[in-house]
């Protein structure tokens, strides 16, 4: 066939794409069927599949280092050469560990990579072994390449590359990345050191009527924990008393659980703007409500998922979710002292001490004398550039309409954390792009740590070659 649209992928026959996705989604399988759970217990999965990806890197011919900070938990990180005359390296990020997944009522085995009805089911099919595997397999492809234009991938440059290619396989994302990217970024960052990163969570197909949006995340809310004591007076529980310590909880944890007002970032502004642009009727009309500050995003539930209204919502404010609360030792005894952990989330632009200012206040002055609060996890909010034209953000939009004419790729925010903020200590910014177009009916981001987590192995079809592009287009 003639090539038409002159994308690097066109480069690559039919048969080979085959052969390409065929071998995703082993790995993928593969990955899958290593249960490299956090938190581990006892540690050894991540490392397994450190040792299991640095396998294929070295079958591949490209030389893989695992790092291993703490007995059992690793992290695998390997190099392509470019011929150096394009920039820094573009970074291939993953994270190899998954959250927990109790099988009771799962319909699938979530460590078995079961496929069924052209569905890959498992823990980590779309969090993130997906686009760990997709990685890989690009990574497999340029390392191919070369060793078909007579060049060593260990040691020469690829065909056509212009800057290196990172792959960066990290533990303990799921608790922090503090013995993954963290120390990675500490202790070797030139395994991370890059122009630009790929990570998780970005360029998944929403489909909104005929049209599809593909939000590509270019940041993330800051994480930010307090620990509330709250101090009464211990008794006998035959005589009730107000200063109980489970009562001031409970009253604490309705008054922080309200909303707080609405603010709209500059990205929410530019994603709202494009997904006005792109609906029509009352979806339209909610979102354009939104942008004007005045929306009811519950009321956007009726139109798309609940789960992305529920996104966008944690997305125009700062969040606090009071998520765990011990108190009490036995029933007859009231108890004196009682704690409560609060998940906030900040947006750009809002610190830590206003948050505890927020806290403070809203527990208002009574209840904050006999309160502790305590900070325990702090990091900020993560926002990469998406309007420099020389950077990865247009690559990634350009790549997703080459594959999707009539597609509106937009910035959008995270409402979690990932790896980013390890990243931007190094200065790299970095993208949510594991792209993916899926059925109408997916709702991708409630597989995420849920029940019968899985990926489209059409979506996965699609997406290689979009990320492959992303990669030869950037470095090239
Ligand atoms: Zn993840």
């Amino acid at each position: 066939m003639i090539e038409q649209s002159g994308r690097p992928s066109d480069g690559i026959d039919e048969p080979g794409w085959v052969a390409a996705h065929d071998r995703l989604v082993e790995s993928l399988r593969d990955l899958i069927r290593i249960p490299s759970i956090n938190p581990p217990d006892p540690p050894g999965g991540e490392l397994d599949a450190a040792r299991y990806i640095a396998g294929v890197l070295e079958d591949a011919g490209v030389p893989a280092s695992i790092h291993e900070p703490v007995p059992g938990r690793g992290s695998v990180t390997g190099r392509l050469r470019g011929d150096g005359t394009g920039g820094e390296p573009l970074l291939l990020l993953s994270h190899l560990d998954v959250v927990p997944a109790p099988p009771e009522r799962w319909t699938h085995d979530p460590f078995a990579g079961e496929i069924d009805d052209g569905w890959l089911y498992g823990r980590g099919a779309v969090d993130m072994k997906d686009l760990l595997a997709m990685e890989l397999e690009v990574v497999r492809l340029l390392a191919a390449e070369a060793r078909a234009a007579g060049r060593d991938p260990a040691s020469d440059p690829i065909p056509g590359l212009r800057r290196d290619v990172l792959f960066a396989s990290t533990a303990d994302e799921e608790a922090g990345g503090f013995v993954g990217a963290g120390w990675l970024a500490l202790e070797h960052p030139d395994t991370l050191r890059a122009a630009a990163a790929i990570n998780e969570a970005g360029a998944v197909a929403v489909h909104v009527g005929e049209r599809r949006i593909y939000p590509i995340a270019v940041g993330e809310k800051g994480v930010t924990v307090y620990r509330l004591t709250f101090h009464g007076v211990w008794g006998h529980g035959s005589m009730p008393r107000p200063d109980n310590a489970l009562l001031l909880a409970a009253e604490a944890v309705a008054r922080l659980a309200v909303p707080t007002p609405a603010r709209l970032t500059p990205v929410m502004r530019a994603f709202l703007d494009g997904a006005i642009e792109a609906t029509d009727g009352e979806a339209r009309g909610l979102l354009q409500a939104l942008a004007a500050g005045a929306g009811d995003p519950g009321a956007l539930a009726a139109l798309c998922s609940p789960v992305y209204a529920r996104a966008l919502d944690a997305l125009m404010r700062d969040t606090l979710s009071p998520n765990v609360l011990h108190g009490g030792v036995k029933y007859n005894v009231i108890p004196g002292e009682a704690v409560l952990d609060i998940d906030v989330r900040r947006l750009p632009g809002s610190s830590e001490p206003a948050m505890e200012a927020l806290v403070r206040e809203r527990l208002g002055p009574e209840l904050a004398a006999v309160t502790d609060i305590e900070l325990v996890v702090a990091s900020d909010a993560v926002v990469a550039p998406y309007d420099d034209p020389g950077g990865l953000f247009p690559v990634l939009e350009s790549v997703v309409r080459e594959h999707d004419p009539g597609a509106i790729p937009l910035p959008f925010m995270l409402p979690f954390g990932t790896d980013a903020k390890h990243l931007l200590e190094l200065g790299v910014p970095s993208y949510g792009f594991s792209p993916l177009r899926q059925p109408p009916g997916e709702t991708y981001l409630d597989r995420y740590h849920g029940v019968d987590e899985r990926v489209s192995l059409d979506g996965l079809r699609w997406g290689l070659p979009v990320l492959y592009d992303a990669v030869r287009r950037f470095c090239g």
